[in-house]
């Protein structure tokens, strides 16, 4: 499948995966059109006093592309490179993403386009608040829940909730998702997607007889995603860590790495590299370790046609977004490497969102336990539908994620018919 490389419009390639999917399970012109096509979008200019008393103009997005399924669903972004396409890019691939997971929401995604490094926490409110209330009318727990994307966490959430509530003059929870627990968000959430993964591994585990238990991992990235999947892998499915990376560079050892206490030197020096008693390593040579499993947990592009043949993991488990490029995908699929795709592997965050979403339309909130067994059951049950389908039409995972979801959103837009 083709998918978002540099120097190409994303909003191009997503609708260029449209198109392969509709060959794929013959779509009619229409309801390409209807897929290609974003439901409802918007462009905010608005102001925003600067710390030093001048006045900045802002622009940023909202950015609706399916509510066939449901309520849409989708991050906000603040980063100086956001556009409309991007935005529009995004919000297909949360369709995508929410279908395959089979939770009842459509996609969406926001931006503003600032750079939230450059900017203090007061400036950062208030372009937050502005922000919201210029979106207030097209957000809200039966339209569109945003949650935290790149460079907004959950204090932007938090100040996003509290701006709609004190416009209908009622608290309002369900509005956005990622939310501190202390305001309405839920158990469980920050181990969402590295969990979530860890499931998916564990299935793609069982269906290609890799071992697990005493199995070897190699995660590229340290950070929320890939601390958690490593940690999951390791302390309840038994298998070994051998290499980690951060920004910075990478570590290796073949018997294993103890996890809390690399964590304690990440923390103490800023970086996995120079744990004692384990090989410094490249990021490149991370991905071309010797483990059974890969996790790339860190940024796009990284599997790339140069180094997919030199990749030795048996199954590669995307943490991240777009970690391999489609011409990569082609030569892992050659040689049998089971990939499990970014819309699957990393779905464990937008489903825990959904779960918080729920708890707080009923105001009634569910313990950490419950929220591990309802993720695991979403997480095998699409591990299962999407391999059912890879299996069935002998294609890779990416391309059956996809079929799966394109089907099921159309399928959504067929029974309800076209208004009027
Ligand atoms: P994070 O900021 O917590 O961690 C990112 C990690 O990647 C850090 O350890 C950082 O040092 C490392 N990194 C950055 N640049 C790198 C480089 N050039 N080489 C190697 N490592 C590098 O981010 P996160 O929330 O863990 O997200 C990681 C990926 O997972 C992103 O692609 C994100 O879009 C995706 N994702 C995250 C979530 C979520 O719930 N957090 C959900 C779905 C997808």
């Amino acid at each position: 499948m083709p998918r978002n490389e540099p120097a190409i419009n994303a909003f191009e390639t997503a609708k260029q995966q449209v198109d392969i999917v509709a060959d794929l399970i013959g779509l009619d012109d229409g309801m390409r059109e209807v897929l290609k096509h974003p439901k409802r979008e918007i462009t905010v200019n608005f102001p925003v006093r600067m710390d030093d008393g001048s006045l900045r103009v802002f622009t940023g997005h909202r950015v609706q592309y399916s509510m066939a399924r449901g309520p849409c669903k989708g991050g906000i972004r603040y980063h100086p490179q956001v556009t409309l396409d991007e935005v529009r890019a995004l919000a297909a691939w949360m369709t995508w993403k929410c279908a395959v997971v089979n939770i009842p929401y459509g996609g969406a995604k926001g931006g503003v386009t600032c750079d939230p490094k450059h900017m203090s926490k007061n400036e950062l409110e208030r372009l937050t608040r502005r922000y919201a209330s210029e979106i207030v009318f097209m957000i809200g727990p039966d339209m569109d829940i945003p949650a935290p994307d790149v460079y907004t966490d959950g204090q932007t959430m938090a100040w996003i909730m509290d701006t709609y509530s004190m416009q209908m003059g009622h608290t309002v929870p369900g509005v956005v998702t990622g939310k501190p627990i202390g305001l309405g968000g839920s158990e469980g959430r920050v181990e969402a997607t590295g969990r979530g993964c860890a499931y998916v591994v564990r299935e793609g585990a069982k269906d290609a007889g890799v071992r697990l238990k005493g199995g070897t991992v190699a995660v590229q990235g340290f950070g929320n995603v890939g601390s958690n999947a490593a940690r999951i892998l390791h302390d309840e499915l038994g298998a070994k860590i051998v290499a980690i990376s951060d920004v910075k560079g990478g570590i290796y050892r073949a018997d294993g790495l103890n996890l809390p206490k690399v964590e304690e030197h990440a923390k103490a020096t800023g970086s996995v590299v120079g744990f004692p008693g384990a090989k410094d390593i490249s990021n490149e040579e991370l991905l071309e370790t010797k483990a059974d499993i890969l996790i790339p947990a860190a940024l796009e592009n990284q599997i790339t046609a140069k180094n997919a043949d030199k990749i030795q993991a048996r199954i590669i488990g995307e943490g991240a977004n777009g970690p391999t490029l489609p011409a990569a995908d082609k030569i892992l699929f050659e040689k049998k490497i089971v990939v499990l795709p970014d819309v699957l592997a990393n779905a464990g965050g937008v489903t825990v969102s959904y779960f918080e979403w729920a708890q707080d339309i009923q105001g009634y909130f569910w313990p950490l336990t419950e929220v591990k067994e309802r993720l695991e059951r979403v997480m095998v049950r699409s591990y299962h539908d999407v391999h059912k389908v890879a299996t069935e039409r002998k294609v890779d995972n990416r391309t059956a994620a996809y079929v799966l979801a394109i089907q099921r959103v159309t399928d959504a837009i067929q029974f309800r018919g076209i208004y009027p």
